[in-house]
């Protein structure tokens, strides 16, 4: 078994206050693994208490002297790669290459804000000669991350580079499954890369008790929230009666739409990859296909051979590793029963399989189901795993109407190589993220964020910038 996880608080290692534990997983065999802090909020209380003693002093430095400590933790992270990695592909399940990947995003988040933020700057706005009037973009004070399981480290930096390089402090609470490396470079940043204490401060536990109480916490000025849409909803109801604030990166069942002039070559292993990677829990995986009526059984022929190229196992060879968390695993399996209620035979997985190499691991079969129709729950809800539907559309009216025919929002994919078509489309269908001819295309530079029951608010890019600091307008009559 692993050590027990503590919270860190203002540069210190703390247990809970009620010295309970929560069991941690490890999905690759299936067992639980150690314990993990179940905060409270007398924890949240000392957490936010240390990250608003630290605010004045943080937000008072020049943004140069920020962004270098943001830049020294940048390179610590990357030199730290291979540990951070093996205790995500632990407690997640993803194969080393994958887990390697996001912790190298999550060392590009603290090194593109530590350098955007020196040129993030106000306005002067001209009222004539008889007033001087200008803008400035203030910190809010303590902001609350929480974040999810399926990306962790990926996630926690997306939201707490910005916030931090703005000059606010953070209180982060990641998924109870997956607080390893939240801990760890919360660590980092204070005790190797010059970061005061209090400015990043870690409360680890369960979302309804501890997560709530720092969305509850009246010095808590903005959260920040990537999880489900069952939590996003509670989180949105304490900051409506709060009145702070909120950025929601929420689920979604995104369209990923195969015209028939697209290169299929292309198109088909590109359409693997969008529902695939990371088994399935991506929420922007490109879970509905809409082909081309003319193509469509050419392509389901062609998913059904390319999902057979993705190895899926605990191998550093795997494409596709494990489910996160055992309720997820159990959640998937009643999707392919909710499946067969629903009239489809999957072309490809669809039950769960006894392997010798997955042992008691929580491996699950890439699947995919045709013969779709968009009003089935399948088609509607998202499973978070790795099960793709394949919906036929008649022309592009049609393909725009199946797409936009959903209460989510969060990204699109348009395979053409019609360059007209792609901006037609692109301008039709509601999301957040749209992508042509790569699904999932994109950086730390480019802004993400959901239309409808997907979020709002917008982490990434400048973009996000503005959502973690307040705007102030200065007039001075002369
Ligand atoms: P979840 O909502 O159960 O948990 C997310 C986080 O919120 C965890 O830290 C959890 O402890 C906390 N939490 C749960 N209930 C809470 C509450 N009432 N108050 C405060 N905190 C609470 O989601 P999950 O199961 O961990 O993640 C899967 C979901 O997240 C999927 O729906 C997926 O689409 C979504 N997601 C969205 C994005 C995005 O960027 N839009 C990214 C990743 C995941």
């Amino acid at each position: 078994m692993s050590p027990r996880l503590d919270h860190y608080i203002n540069g210190q290692t703390r247990p809970p206050a009620s010295g309970v534990y929560l069991d941690s997983y490890e999905p690759l065999c299936g067992q639980v693994s150690g314990g993990v802090a179940a905060g409270n909020a007398d924890d949240v209380a000392v957490a936010v208490a240390a990250a608003s003693a630290a605010q004045a002093d943080w937000r008072a430095r020049r943004p140069i002297e920020r962004g270098r400590i943001m830049l020294a933790l940048a390179a610590k992270i990357r030199a730290q790669s291979a540990a951070l990695s093996e205790i995500e592909r632990r407690e997640t399940g993803k194969p080393p290459w994958q887990a390697a990947a996001e912790i190298e995003v999550a060392a590009q988040y603290f090194e593109f804000y530590g350098g955007l933020v020196n040129v993030f700057q106000g306005e002067k706005i001209d009222l004539g000669s008889g007033y001087h009037s200008y803008t400035s973009r203030e910190p809010y004070g303590v902001v609350g991350v929480i974040t999810p399981w399926n990306a962790p480290l990926n996630q926690a930096g997306r939201a707490v580079a910005p916030a931090l390089a703005a000059g606010n402090t953070v209180v982060l609470k990641p998924s109870e499954f997956t607080s390893g490396t939240s801990v760890a470079v919360a660590r980092m940043a204070v005790e190797e890369c010059g970061m005061p204490a209090g400015v990043l401060n870690v409360v680890l536990g369960a979302g309804a008790e501890c997560g709530a109480a720092l969305v509850s916490h009246p010095l808590v000025r903005k959260v920040a929230f990537t999880g489900s849409p069952r939590a996003g909803r509670e989180i949105a109801h304490i900051a409506a009666d709060r009145i702070i604030p909120l950025t929601l990166e929420l689920g979604g069942k995104s369209p990923n739409i195969i015209f028939e002039d697209a290169d299929l070559a292309q198109a088909i292993p590109g359409a693997v990859r969008a529902f695939i990677i990371n088994a399935g829990q991506v929420c922007l995986a490109g879970t509905r296909l809409l082909v081309q009526r003319s193509i469509h059984d050419q392509v389901v022929a062609g998913l059904a051979k390319a999902v057979q190229a993705f190895k899926v196992g605990p191998g550093a060879d795997a494409m596709v590793g494990a489910l996160t968390t055992p309720a997820q695993y159990e959640r998937v399996k009643q999707w392919f029963q909710i499946a067969r209620d629903e009239g489809l035979n999957a072309v490809v997985g669809g039950e769960v399989v006894e392997n010798p190499e997955w042992g008691q691991g929580w491996f699950m079969p890439p699947t995919v189901y045709a013969g779709v129709t968009n009003d089935m729950r399948i088609a509607r809800e998202e499973v978070f795993g790795p099960v793709l539907v394949v919906i036929p559309f008649e022309d592009e009216a049609d393909a725009v109407r199946i797409a936009n025919d959903t209460e989510y929002g969060l990204a699109a994919g348009i395979w053409t190589q019609n360059l007209s078509r792609a901006h037609r489309i692109a301008a039709s269908v509601e999301a957040g993220q749209i992508y042509v001819n790569e699904y999932g295309a994109g950086g730390v530079e480019t802004p993400l964020g959901g239309f409808k029951s997907s979020g709002y608010g917008r982490e990434k890019g400048i973009e996000a910038l503005h959502h973690y600091t307040q705007l102030k307008c200065v007039t001075i009559k002369l």
